[in-house]
């Protein structure tokens, strides 16, 4: 028996996201969360999704888990009770979500304590992140040392970027001191929907140029040419660009002076300020986009205006990949927002019919969780709804790489 299982890991600063996936047919064997780790009311919720564990339904624990070391342990013993546990000889390897990989790490690559070395080191860029990603390696190591541990990197997909595109306008020296430049991030589901955009046209992925937006809590957007990515909206850190949930995107730099020296505010203050209280939470006090199109539907001035400027900044960026572009073969929404609202699919594309893109707006008002195209027949550009999937892109480059 070859094994061909992968378990996903998405650690976070409190939590942690896993999938098992079984590669021999990508079927998900099990999913689950644990939330809230280190407090008092943390949260586990375990689904099996085949066997007969399956069939009694999703399980749910709530209480103290201390750290993740707990967290990954409960998840192992959930795991081991449906008969997938860690310990089985069926696991391939475990595949790790690392947000940051500078500018080392362009593809998948097996962890070994060089390689967990260098992550730290690169937790000044992603201090957020990266730290709950090396805890949760280290974690899955001391667990399973004997099978292969992969680390997938967010910024990996955007490292084809060329020079002139990665690099700010500022002193080269500093620059190159502080490893100042763009990385981009959500590159694993950007590959994964500009590929999945190609399949959906039926043509080959180096014949196609898209213009990817993933819009989540975080969002950003992506000029993938061929298959290569060659611009993306997210910089040094996921900070730049679009207008996100609570993160404001692009702004004059010199907001961060004027803060600092009129508004008296730390840096400390400044970056809580722009990354977790800004974008549509500071602009109308909700992050979710249900909440801003409910309450902008009921006319509240606020939410309308959150949402007008949200998708003024989408508009913006697809005009300038076009024109990075050259020729664009489709648009491809995705995540949260993207998959779901078709109010924001509507009002970003409104009046680029110049640049090709015409919606058909009663394809793009259903509901489907399935990939598909919602441009007009006239189109010249394909308008696309394709669900991201980075735990089958993490498991699949995860299992690509230990079976070579
Ligand atoms: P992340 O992985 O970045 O946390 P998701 O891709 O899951 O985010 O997207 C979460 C966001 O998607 C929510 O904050 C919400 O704004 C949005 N969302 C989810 N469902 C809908 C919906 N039906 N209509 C509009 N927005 C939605």
């Amino acid at each position: 028996m070859t094994a061909s299982r992968v378990l996903v890991l998405n650690s976070g600063s409190s939590s942690v996201k896993y999938q098992l996936l079984d590669m021999a047919d990508r079927s998900r064997l099990a999913t689950g969360l644990v939330e809230r780790i280190g407090e008092e009311t943390s949260r586990l919720v375990h689904e099996p999704l085949t066997g007969p564990a399956a069939a009694r339904g999703k399980r749910e624990q709530v209480g103290p888990i201390a750290d993740h070391e707990a967290a990954l342990k409960a998840v192992a013993a959930e795991l081991a009770a449906d008969g997938t546990g860690l310990d089985s000889p069926e696991l391939a390897a475990v595949g790790h979500r690392v947000v940051h990989g500078g500018t080392r790490f362009t593809r998948p690559t097996v962890i070994d304590d060089e390689v967990l070395a260098e992550i730290r080191n690169l937790i000044p860029l992603a201090p957020l992140h990266n730290p709950a990603n090396v805890t949760g390696i280290e974690v899955a190591r001391s667990l399973r040392a004997d099978i292969p541990q992969v680390a997938v990197f967010d910024t990996a997909f955007h490292s084809t970027m060329p020079e002139h595109v990665a690099r700010y306008a500022i002193d080269a020296g500093t620059a190159e001191a502080y490893s100042i430049r763009r990385y981009g991030f959500h590159g694993t589901s950007h590959a994964y929907v500009s590929r999945a955009t190609a399949a959906l046209l039926g043509r080959p992925v180096e014949d196609v140029n898209v213009i990817v937006l993933h819009l989540g809590n975080g969002a950003s957007a992506s000029a993938v040419r061929g298959g290569v990515c060659v611009e993306t909206s997210m910089g040094m850190t996921p900070l730049e660009g679009l207008v996100m949930g609570t993160r404001s995107g692009d702004l004059d730099p010199a907001v961060v002076f004027h803060l600092a020296r009129v508004g008296g505010l730390s840096v400390d203050e400044i970056d809580s300020l722009l990354n977790k209280k800004s974008g549509l939470l500071g602009m109308c006090g909700d992050n979710d986009m249900r909440e801003v199109l409910r309450r902008a539907g009921e006319g509240d001035e606020s939410a309308r205006l959150a949402f007008e400027a949200y998708v003024h900044r989408l508009k913006k960026y697809i005009g300038a990949y076009a024109a990075v572009l050259g020729r664009v073969d489709a648009v491809a929404f995705t995540a949260g927002v993207g998959e779901n609202a078709h109010q924001v699919r509507e009002a970003a594309l409104d009046g680029l019919a110049e640049l090709g893109l015409a919606l058909d707006l009663e394809a793009n008002a259903a509901r489907s969780p399935q990939p598909r195209l919602i441009s007009a027949d006239h189109a010249r550009v394909a308008v696309a709804v394709v669900p991201t999937d980075e735990e089958l892109e993490i498991a699949t480059q995860t299992y690509a790489l230990v079976t070579r």
